[in-house]
């Protein structure tokens, strides 16, 4: 369990979408320091989990851009500034000590803010679960999830069972460390990047299109699995270590209901300076929902709160500050900022 013991970060932003990455840039900018807990491996929220190879066409600036696209620029834009991002952390409490100090327990370690930024988005991401026989109870004895450690799998026996995004590239990673790796998947197409579909064509993994998992069997781990062609229903029995199960992640507000906030459904009541009830504590993005006005579930929605919330953050800090505290144009020392030219459009 990791704990920060006496570090107290400014702002805590919970959730690495499209509104807690841009959050996390602004506070960098605001020279707050900033701790960013995302319950996924990856940033990026529900562009990642949902459509990375859609093109998005609304993001000012951008005529069009691919979601995975975006995320990368949105990522690096908020790590310039020393943003502290801990991934596959799901924050399970928030508590408020006393005004200024907030202590947020994660699936990981306790850490310790003067002020946190909502951006849950529609919750934390959580897989969808196969209830098929031997699947539920043996969760945890060989049924996975997720991959916490790729040592876990050397030497292994592995059946990964989906055609997306997550599926293709574990089956591409595992198979360096696993003896052998099988993957099934009930299309004969795969809803994964082309690149990605074809480097596993082209790898020594095992690819059965339009199979099935019909039973997952063994008395103390995974031992062996039944398979299914789902156009000729014939059966396969396969001798397994283990089972990858990546059929794709749904949304569930989860913990956050339990933390006092006031709620409407499934968003997290806000005032016009995206205060929720509970004192320094902020919400933005598809999360907040401000009686009166009418709720856009966009990603140029998310990125304005996330703006005014980092400026009311900092005026909670430090209450002589501006919420607005200017332009990026007129701010000096900024990571990505071009080499200055000279008058003969060399480099000065
Ligand atoms: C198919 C589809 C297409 C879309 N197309 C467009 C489009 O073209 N243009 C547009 O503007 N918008 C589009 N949207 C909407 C847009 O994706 C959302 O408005 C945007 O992602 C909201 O960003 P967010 O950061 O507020 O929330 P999210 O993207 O939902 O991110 C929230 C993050 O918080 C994390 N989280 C939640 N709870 C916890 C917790 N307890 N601990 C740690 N982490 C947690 C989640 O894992 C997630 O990563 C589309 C949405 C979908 C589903």
């Amino acid at each position: 369990m990791r704990t920060t013991g006496a570090d107290l970060y400014d702002v805590a932003v919970i959730g690495a979408g499209p509104t807690g990455l841009y959050a996390a840039f602004y506070a960098g900018m605001r020279n707050l320091r900033t701790l960013v807990l995302e319950a996924l491996p990856r940033p990026g929220g529900q562009i990642t989990a949902l459509y990375p190879e859609k093109y998005i066409y609304d993001v000012g600036g951008y005529p069009a851009i691919l979601g995975r696209d975006l995320v990368a620029e949105l990522f690096k834009q908020a790590s310039q500034f020393g943003a502290d991002f801990r991934f596959n952390e799901r924050v399970e409490a928030l508590e408020v000590l006393e005004p200024g100090r907030l202590r947020l327990t994660t699936t990981e370690g306790v850490y310790l803010s003067r002020t946190a930024i909502l951006c849950a988005g529609l919750g934390a991401f959580e897989p969808n679960r196969l209830t098929v026989p031997g699947a539920v109870e043996l969760e945890g004895r060989g049924v996975h999830y997720a991959v916490r450690h790729r040592e876990d799998f050397l030497g292994r026996r592995l059946l990964i069972v989906g055609g997306g995004d997550t599926a293709v590239d574990w089956a591409l990673e595992l198979h360096r460390w696993a003896r052998e790796v099988t993957l099934i998947h009930r299309f004969d197409y795969f809803e994964a990047h082309a690149r990605s579909v074809q480097a596993l064509l082209e790898s020594p993994v095992n690819v059965l299109t339009r199979h099935e998992l019909k039973a997952v069997r063994g008395s103390d781990r995974v031992q062996e699995v039944v398979i299914y062609d789902n156009q000729s229903g014939a059966e396969k029995n396969l001798a397994i270590d283990d089972v990858l199960i990546c059929i794709g992640l749904k949304p569930n507000l989860g913990p956050i209901q339990r933390w006092g906030l006031r709620l409407d459904g499934r968003h997290v009541l806000v005032n016009s300076r995206l205060e929720t009830n509970l004192p320094g504590v902020y919400a933005a993005g598809d999360i907040a929902f401000q009686e009166g006005v009418e709720k856009m579930y966009l990603i140029a929605c998310g990125f304005a709160q996330a703006a005014l919330a980092v400026g009311y953050a900092a005026r909670f800090i430090h209450p002589k500050a501006r919420v607005f505290h200017g332009h990026s144009s007129q701010r000096k020392g900024m990571k990505y900022a071009p080499t200055p030219m000279g008058p003969t459009g060399k480099e000065d």
